[in-house]
């Protein structure tokens, strides 16, 4: 193999700068000759039983032996990426829920459709071409919100795609992992060698299913590879052996009507805060009172550009953060649980305000809405 070949010529230069050293090279010289040499390689080894986030894998399914980990993640059978961080996991989920598709609360919120990629150089440029082409398929799946956008500037992205710089073996293409907190898992990780042995579409589809899995969804045939935490979606089959959730990568068309379903029952709207003033009054004392009304807009998708209704019913979790003017109860927010039932392409969901005494050296009491979870009740 190719990487094979290359990790041996960056021994073969090492070892050669090594033995050049003995002779007469500075160490410093060596050092700088030798961060030059070396290109990237993510190195895996296998993951410590004790790690908390390895426990929890292990209580979730995983077996013994299975998970390895990297300077980045650990990485799970069959395709999967996790975060090293326990606090990104909701330990109350205990897996119980059976069936098909998706993981309870872990997908990509409805206000947060819009998802920035970035392409990183280490993909190369075909491979940059045919992540173009998966975003292309997704965005075209019509009554779906996914909108992907290419962006140039990794410090703008939600997701990056980049190489496994060697790390993984050849039965894996790709790698990914799932939402926490309504946003997307962050990073996809692609064989770039092994890549190399497919056509057009095989690499399309390993990118379209990887991001699939980044936005929430789990694999069509879950249950037949030991995996848990899925909860099932209404109209798709664990038997859908085309799904381009399948476990192993399809070539050919990405998309069956399950996993058509799939996407337009996880991400039928996008939806977007509009804050509304409605009472902004001075009195006599210089007191400023101020009342916004806050609604939810619903879009087509995350460009945002066509306004249309809501086609389910949406449950939505916000926070109302509050700073009070008067200090005595300081910073402290409160959470609220809305239904949005589908049928209108507005909804009004709660109201801000603010008030204060600037002659009174007051500063204003300032409360503002935060959604933190929108999904689409299935
Ligand atoms: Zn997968």
């Amino acid at each position: 193999m190719k990487r094979n070949f290359k990790i041996q010529m960056l021994y073969v230069l090492l070892t050669m700068l090594l033995l050049a050293g003995c002779q007469n090279d500075t160490e410093e010289e060596l050092v700088e000759e030798a961060t030059t040499a070396v290109e990237r390689v993510d190195v895996k080894w296998l993951a410590p039983d004790d790690h908390p986030v390895v426990q929890l894998l292990y209580s979730r399914g995983y077996e013994r032996g299975t998970i390895y980990e990297t300077d980045e993640h650990f990485l799970a059978p069959p395709d999967l990426l996790y975060s090293k961080d326990i606090n990104d996991y909701d330990l109350s989920d205990n897996g119980s829920n059976a069936e098909q598709a998706y993981n309870t609360g872990k997908l990509v919120s409805l206000n947060r459709m819009r998802i920035n990629v970035f392409l990183d150089n280490s993909i190369g440029t075909d491979l940059q071409t045919q992540s173009v082409n998966a975003m292309n398929e997704l965005n075209g799946i019509n009554n779906c919100a996914l909108f992907f956008v290419r962006v140039f500037n990794a410090n703008q992205a939600q997701i990056t795609i980049r190489s496994d710089f060697g790390a993984e073996s050849n039965n894996v293409l790709g790698r990914a992992g799932f939402p926490s907190n309504g946003r997307p898992f962050d990073t996809v990780t692609l064989n770039v060698d092994r890549l190399d042995d497919f056509g057009a579409d095989i690499r399309r589809n390993t990118i379209i299913h990887e991001l699939g899995h980044c936005v929430g969804l789990r694999h069509t045939d879950w249950q037949a590879n030991r995996e848990r935490s899925a909860v099932n979606i209404p109209g798709t089959s664990a038997n859908d052996t085309g799904s381009i959730m399948w476990h192993t990568i399809n070539g050919g068309t990405p998309f069956t009507n399950g996993d058509l379903t799939a996407f337009r029952a996880l991400f039928p709207r996008a939806l977007r805060i509009d804050v509304v003033n409605e009472i902004d009054d001075y009195d006599y004392s210089g007191e400023i009172y101020v009342l916004d009304n806050v609604f939810v807009d619903v879009f087509t998708d995350g460009s945002y550009s066509t306004q249309t209704t809501l086609n389910r019913n949406v449950n939505v979790s916000y926070r109302i953060n509050v700073q009070e003017y008067n200090h005595t109860s300081g910073t402290y927010y409160y959470s609220r649980n809305r239904t949005l039932t589908a049928g209108n392409n507005r909804y009004y969901i709660d109201d801000e305000e603010e008030e204060c005494s600037p002659y009174q050296g007051e500063t204003c009491t300032r409360q503002d809405l935060e959604i933190r979870l929108a999904t689409s009740i299935l």
